[in-house]
């Protein structure tokens, strides 16, 4: 495309709001279906606490376990659901050990006595192994098996926080839905005050990317979306929105870092592979200022791309009983 038609394109307000946010699985609520999970038949009192819903996409849950478990998985990911203790890792499992951990939970979930599940005796729950051995599994650490339609009110819950060891999420495997975190930045262009100045060049230097497009382009005809290069372009970026998070370095001072999200363009690994690395690799400038590329944000407690540790949301809210983090240090 002439660079010509790029100037005259009508290119929408950068600061619009985002588009199709309800679809955005990281920022969804537990209990959000409709009509809610019924609450557990059981003697067992159990709360109706509604947490943020925890979603990590297929290839992190299934990330460093043994091909022989992973296959199975991802043959028929609606027959399992994985198991995420909070604080998975080896303070945890030093604590509680493996073994134990698992016979509390299964225990746990088939007191529970859900309306939905036939016959908690199909429950099984079976640890994973690491592609490495001896290492520990520092995602799932366990798949629960058991029949999709048995368990519907158990997803819903999703987090069951009963003490502080006893506290994990139930996840479901999803082989068609990605992480919409594209990417972290940091630098001394960044700053909450000037959120609007960082989303408007981070789009504005899209717009005009020709690779970038072309990509663009290319994946969304190839799934049949009509419009020409600029729409696609419009389309993609429509979706996107930052969020800020305040770190600090190793001596104290404000790092903060922009987590850069976008709904995924794909569903094909290697095309979505394709679009996160030509905008992780791109110059973006804020008042002559470049971004800089930043390493992953990862929460330790609940495993989620989306926080640090310190922005955990769960052990903040009313009606948590499970482990709180009183780290003060945000680096
Ligand atoms: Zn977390």
């Amino acid at each position: 495309m002439a660079a010509n038609e790029k100037e005259s394109y009508p290119w929408l307000d950068p600061l619009m709001p985002p588009k199709c946010v309800s679809d955005n699985p990281h920022t969804k609520r537990t209990r959000s279906s409709d009509p809610p999970p019924e609450l557990p038949t059981s003697h067992v009192a159990y709360t109706d606490v509604i947490y943020d819903h925890l979603f990590l996409p297929l290839n992190q849950l299934l990330g460093n376990v043994c091909p022989e478990q992973a296959e199975l998985v991802r043959t028929a990911p609606e027959d399992f659901l994985a198991v995420v203790p909070y604080r998975a890792g080896n303070g945890l499992f030093r604590e509680k050990g493996n073994q134990w951990l698992n016979q509390d939970i299964l225990a746990f979930l088939k007191t529970l006595r859900f309306p939905g599940v036939v016959d908690e005796a199909d429950m099984a729950l079976a640890d994973l192994a690491t592609t490495t051995e001896g290492a520990t599994p520092s995602q799932v650490e366990a798949v629960l098996q058991a029949q999709d339609e048995q368990n519907p009110d158990t997803k819903g819950m999703q987090t069951f926080a009963i003490d502080k060891v006893l506290t994990f999420s139930v996840l479901e495997f999803e082989p068609t839905q990605f992480s919409w975190v594209i990417s972290n930045f940091s630098g001394d262009s960044v700053s909450c005050e000037v959120e609007g100045e960082i989303l408007t060049a981070i789009k504005h230097t899209l717009w005009y990317h020709n690779e970038f497009c072309f990509l663009v382009d290319k994946i969304l005809t190839k799934a049949g979306i009509p419009g020409t290069v600029n729409d696609h372009v419009v389309h993609v970026i429509a979706t996107f929105t930052i969020a800020f998070f305040d770190n600090t370095d190793e001596w104290g001072w404000p790092a903060t870092i922009v987590q850069l999200h976008s709904k995924p363009i794909t569903m094909d690994g290697e095309d979505h592979q394709a679009y996160l690395h030509i905008i992780r690799t791109m110059r973006f400038w804020v008042d002559m200022v470049q971004l800089k590329l930043a390493e992953s944000i990862d929460c330790q407690l609940c495993k989620a791309d989306t926080h640090p540790t310190y922005g955990c949301p769960f052990f903040k809210m009313e009606g948590w009983y499970g482990l709180t983090y009183d780290g003060a240090e945000c680096h």
